[in-house]
């Protein structure tokens, strides 16, 4: 697991807050994917043009970029009951842009000092996933299916 935490400093004394966002190995690939494509909406971010971007990287979470908000935020989802719309949690973390900047010149790092993050495969290329039900089966990949199945009025 790969945690981005909030750190607090309290009369000298720093500690974790709760506010962050923790990833699996799965989840991390899928999220490395996408950094090119994350940077790019922050270089919009900064110049205010019209961002909208919303990501999945795995189970309940998404990585969303909006314009007017100079933040990378790492969500998680619900599903409201008789609501076919996600909504954030307050379980999560926002960067600010020089904070997304710093975590992705750690990324190299990181991933020398855990080798087996950088030859971590996506969980959709395997061969589970080439039918739609495992696909579904996926926790990772199927962000609400779990929880909020599909259902039938006979
Ligand atoms: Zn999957």
């Amino acid at each position: 697991m790969i945690h981005i935490r909030e750190y607090k400093t309290e009369n000298g004394q720093t500690f974790t807050t709760k506010k962050g966002v923790s990833f699996t190995k799965v989840r991390w690939t899928k999220f490395r994917g996408q950094i090119d494509e994350i940077d790019s909406k922050v270089e919009l971010l900064k110049r205010n043009q019209h961002v909208d971007y919303s990501h999945h990287i795995g189970a309940k979470y998404y990585v969303t970029i909006s314009t007017g908000i100079k933040c990378v935020n790492f969500r998680r989802y619900f599903m409201p009951k008789n609501s076919g719309k996600k909504r954030p949690t307050r379980s999560g973390i926002a960067l600010r842009l020089e904070e997304w900047e710093t975590l992705v010149s750690k990324i190299d790092d990181l991933h020398r000092q855990l080798p087996e993050l950088s030859v971590a495969s996506p969980c959709y290329n395997s061969l589970d996933h080439l039918n739609q039900t495992g696909y579904l089966n996926c926790r990772e990949c199927s962000s609400f299916s779990t929880e909020f199945g599909i259902q039938f009025n006979v």
